[in-house]
């Protein structure tokens, strides 16, 4: 009889499970959105008790899709949208507010008053990051701060703090188990990367009792099994639950990113570049940011990561600002009917630049324009900027880290239009890879946990899995892509500075 192993994707705007076979095969998967709320401007929240429902029906509806019973499921691993912070109380499971979602901006001034006082250099030093409202710190001090009697709560050891993860491990347990694991921990702005503990200094700064903080544990391991009475997953009563990972993590995990200098790019509505950087956790000269990668096996690896805040958005931009085309995919079509821009460069600096430039008083430009500019050039100066803003973040990375990379492992929405990939191949010199199966995120999370019951045996195994969809490689010269990615950043100097 077959076995599989589920894993739980739990994303910004859906819940999601899928099967994986041996052969990292899909077998049934469901997905259930959920409610967004928006508070006020600026502010995001979720309903945690309403990701619990949608994660307990995407499990039973994909276990129906794919007509598996639980004694099929050897285990299971959950990878989940990063930062994202639940309060809740020990002993009745109840939030006491709902979570602040990672693009939550309320706690920007709090991150102003931290940077005034001197804090960033010894925050960067231990965390691998900058002082944001984007990492979950900040968001547990507000909730502390704002909903009445949280403090006192706290400080009694009633209340406890989550990401994602934690608190569908603290339900599926029965509450049994309180932890996180080292890739999510790294994401709070509270972890010392380094020592692999909670930094009490940042946590005093905050207000935040350390006694609400889950056990940080290593990526593949023990999160316990899952409890009795859980009402919807009564038959699942013992499955272990055997790995945890925030979702770039886990996607690169599952693009099978073992070694270091191994990167991949993930092109949704932003992109989110990843490098593998081995067991010594870098600092960046360039602004970009360090991560526990995973702890597997004894070890813990590391990362660097960098975003593009716009990417696939400006696709949707090209569709409905402009009017260009009517759905994403035309992009392609569009822009592949010319040889190339015909000198036009746009900068998508619609909300600032980020990594590495930091610039938020950019704004969006596009530059040579002449009377034969025509909407096809557009199309292709959107293709290509989202393919100059990831050559930024690698060039970035490299410099970091000292040497070039050899191939880019991409996945996401925006990653099957093969022009755009061709483009990322020209502007970086570099082959990209893409694989047969681009579900990454949810595959990492199951290689975490099924290489922790022996369901695959080893990183080999795993890697075996690994096929590839399509290999483009550089179709033009080191002068040509000289030349072309010299007027790109002469095209970003003059969106700098913009917006005052
Ligand atoms: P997210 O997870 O951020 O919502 P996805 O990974 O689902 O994003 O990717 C969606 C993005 O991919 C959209 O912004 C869209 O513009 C782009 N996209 C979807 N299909 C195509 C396509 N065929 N060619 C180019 N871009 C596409």
């Amino acid at each position: 009889m077959e076995k599989y192993v589920l894993a739980l994707d739990q994303g910004t705007t859906s819940s999601r499970a899928i099967f994986f076979d041996r052969s990292g095969g899909i077998h049934g998967t469901a997905q259930l959105e959920f409610k967004q709320y928006y508070p006020k401007d600026g502010w995001v929240e979720h309903d945690p008790v309403e990701i619990l429902r949608s994660q307990k029906l995407a499990i039973t509806a994909a276990m129906e899709a794919g007509e598996i019973t639980a004694d099929r499921i050897a285990a299971i691993g959950i990878t989940n949208q990063r930062e994202t912070t639940v309060v809740w109380d020990r002993n009745t499971g109840k939030p006491v507010y709902n979570a602040i979602v990672w693009q939550c901006r309320r706690t920007a001034d709090i991150c102003e008053k931290l940077i005034a006082s001197g804090l960033s250099d010894y925050v960067t030093e231990h965390t691998g990051l900058l002082i944001d409202a984007y990492f979950s710190a900040t968001k547990i001090k507000w909730i502390l701060d704002n909903v009445e009697g949280a403090r006192e709560k706290a400080e009694r050891g009633d209340l406890l703090f989550g990401t994602i993860d934690t608190w569908l491990i603290w339900w599926l347990t029965g509450g049994r188990v309180h932890a996180t694991d080292y890739s999510n921990a790294s994401r709070t702005m509270l972890f010392d990367i380094d020592r692999l503990e909670w930094d009490d200094k940042i946590l005093n700064t905050l207000g935040i009792p350390k006694c609400m903080m889950p056990e940080a544990r290593p990526s593949s391991g023990d999160f316990g099994t899952v409890a009795p009475g859980i009402t919807g997953l009564e038959s699942l009563v013992g499955i272990p639950i055997s790995g945890v990972a925030g979702d770039q993590q886990a996607a690169l995990f599952g693009q099978a990113c073992f070694s270091k200098g191994q990167a991949k790019n993930t092109y949704g509505t932003g992109c989110f570049l990843m490098m593998n950087t081995g067991e010594t956790s870098m600092r960046s000269r360039n602004g970009l940011v360090s991560t526990v990668a995973w702890g597997l096996g004894g070890k813990v690896e590391y990362a660097l990561e960098g975003s593009v805040f716009n990417a696939g958005s400006v696709i949707k931009w090209l569709r409905d600002g402009l009017g260009l085309i009517k759905s994403a995919p035309e992009v392609n079509i569009l822009a592949e009917s010319v040889e190339n821009a015909g000198g036009v460069i746009l900068v998508p600096a619609f909300t600032g630049l980020g990594a590495p430039y930091w610039d938020m008083y950019a704004r969006g430009t596009m530059v040579g324009i002449t009377r034969a500019t025509t909407a096809a050039h557009i199309a292709r100066a959107v293709l290509d900027s989202i393919a100059y803003q990831v050559k930024d973040l690698i060039t970035a990375m490299e410099d970091d880290v000292g040497f070039k990379l050899s191939e880019l492992r991409v996945d996401g929405g925006a990653s099957v239009s093969n022009i755009l990939m061709q483009i990322q191949s020209d502007m970086l010199g570099v082959a990209i890879n893409r694989p047969a199966v681009v579900e990454t995120t949810a595959l990492g999370a199951a290689y975490l946990a099924g290489l922790h019951t022996g369901f695959w045996k080893d990183l080999d195994d795993i890697e075996k899995n690994r096929k590839v969809e399509r290999i483009f490689t550089p179709q033009i010269n080191e002068d040509q892509r000289g030349r072309r990615y010299a007027e790109w950043q002469r095209a970003v100097g003059r969106s700098r500075n913009w917006s005052n």
